[in-house]
């Protein structure tokens, strides 16, 4: 089996080597944080998080860098207006963004950077570009000069004729000598000293672009060359685009062997989800409107595969929350069951030939969607052997196997709430304690907070018993 991965450069899927044998070295544009991730961003964040635990299950070990984009002119706006410097002003969007990814259950990148934290090394990579001629400076302004680099438009196959017509080219008011040169340094205005946005460079105070900070950042942390650089598809240009150019004109090598795009979450009228747009959705209104974080998480993974679109909707994220549901009851049933004497040879099989074509779905350009479907015909079929006591020690073992290389993805079935199934067992004592001491108001009460957690109790000849249900009283929204 080996790991295939769509390649933006090459636009084709190819087999997935890194260029240090068993270590991958992976990039990933980060949250700008002037204000707060919607859920569209997360997507992207989750689908990066996807390919580092789909690495890790293809036994590399995985240096991983997500930057904070501290430096913007939206920031810059808004820090000014809040009479705040950029530290203050960014410092609660960047925890939000930490506590949206711990909810979510991403796990942490190795370095998470921060433009304001490597202005030497960008102004090292400028000084570079400068004097090698792939940069002139207008005006206190250093731009990056796309005629000096003939490969400009390879990732997003773009021809430079196109280009210099000015197509996409955002309107901009310095003195540049082509439409699609775009800059590396700007400089300092009376306004960005006031809040902390401008630093000595020998081409001038200034601050760096936004580009420039990925390239120095990648550089700094994982080298010349990367194995995986990854983003959402609107980066793949201009900024991914620039970040090549900057990077091979200044370090004569690849920049990036394998590019991935994810694609965007649209929203219920079928917009592209996008903080500039206005209507956009945090995880905290999802939240606050009943959901659960990692119905979202399963939602944002494994409802399309990520390189087509999504679409946000309460109907969608309620039908994962059942799916979640009905992994986490799956696993409980399985755990729990009592073993059958015999194993069922049919089921033994069959188990194994998931596990295979999961196995290959993710090693597919990481295609969960396809292999969670495989998945949810097993448990059909395996849920009725449970029924009939059919599920031997060899069978059990198999399945909970299965069920572990799906949450190595997905991470919502186990310890979702450590302790829980503790507590459960704890009150379910206390409620046989309240009902031998004809306490049946409290033991009711006991029942009905459980099932409003989406714990069903079962009175049966062998003790009280509990499984997964859907959660009563739940708001839809
Ligand atoms: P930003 O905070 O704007 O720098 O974006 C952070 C990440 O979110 C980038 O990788 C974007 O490509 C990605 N992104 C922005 N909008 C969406 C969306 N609607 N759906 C998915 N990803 C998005
Ligand atoms: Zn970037």
């Amino acid at each position: 089996m080996t790991l295939r991965l769509h390649n933006t450069l090459t636009g084709a899927k190819e087999a997935f080597e890194p260029l240090e044998k068993g270590h991958v070295r992976m990039y990933t544009c980060g949250p700008t944080i002037w204000n707060y991730a919607h859920v569209g961003n997360l997507r992207s964040f989750l689908f990066y998080d996807l390919v580092r635990r789909h690495l890790r299950v293809s036994g590399y070990r995985v240096t991983h860098v997500m930057n904070l984009t501290d430096i913007d002119d939206r920031i810059l706006d808004q820090a000014m207006h809040a009479g705040m410097s950029i530290g203050e002003y960014t410092k609660p969007y960047a925890t939000a963004f930490f506590e949206d990814m711990a909810a979510l259950r991403a796990e942490r990148a190795d370095h998470y950077p921060r433009a304001t934290e490597h202005i030497p090394e960008m102004v090292e990579m400028i000084a570079t570009l400068l004097e090698r001629g792939n940069a002139y400076a207008a005006d206190g302004d250093v731009y990056f000069r796309i005629a000096s680099f003939p490969g400009y438009g390879a990732l997003s196959h773009l021809d430079r004729a196109g280009l210099r017509a000015g197509a996409r080219v955002a309107t901009d008011k310095y003195d540049k000598e082509n439409v699609s040169d775009f800059a590396l340094w700007k400089k300092a205005q009376p306004e960005d000293e006031k809040i902390g946005a401008a630093w000595d460079a020998p081409f001038g105070r200034g601050r760096p672009g936004w580009h420039i900070e990925c390239s120095a950042m990648s550089k700094r942390y994982l080298g010349d060359t990367l194995d995986i650089h990854a983003g959402g598809v609107d980066l793949m240009f201009p900024h991914h685009e620039n970040e090549i150019a900057q990077s091979e004109a200044a370090n004569h090598q690849q920049f990036a062997r394998v590019w991935l795009h994810s694609e965007h979450l649209f929203d219920a009228t079928g917009e592209k989800m996008s903080k500039s747009a206005g209507g956009f959705t945090t995880l905290r209104d999802l939240v606050e409107a009943g959901h659960d974080p990692l119905a979202i998480r399963f939602f944002l993974i494994a409802n399309a595969h990520y390189r087509s679109r999504l679409r946000l909707s309460s109907e969608a994220l309620h039908a994962a929350a059942e799916q979640v549901r009905r992994l986490r009851e799956f696993f409980d049933r399985v755990e729990r069951t009592p073993s059958a004497a015999s194993d069922d040879e049919g089921l033994e099989q069959k188990t194994a030939a998931v596990r295979a074509a999961y196995r290959e779905a993710l090693d597919d350009d990481l295609n969960l969607p396809q292999g969670i479907g495989v998945v949810f015909d097993l448990i059909r079929e395996a849920n009725a052997a449970l029924d009939s006591d059919q599920v031997g020690p060899r069978n059990k073992a198999s399945l909970l196997g299965l069920i572990d290389d799906v949450d190595a993805h997905l991470d919502v079935v186990r310890a979702e709430e450590p302790g829980l199934a503790e507590e459960v067992e704890r009150l379910i004592g206390e409620r046989e304690s309240a009902r031998r001491a004809r306490d049946f108001a409290r033991s009711d009460q006991i029942r009905d907070d459980l099932r409003r957690r989406g714990i069903a109790l079962e009175d049966s000849k062998a003790g009280v018993r509990w499984r997964r249900v859907a959660p009563t009283g739940a708001e839809r929204s």
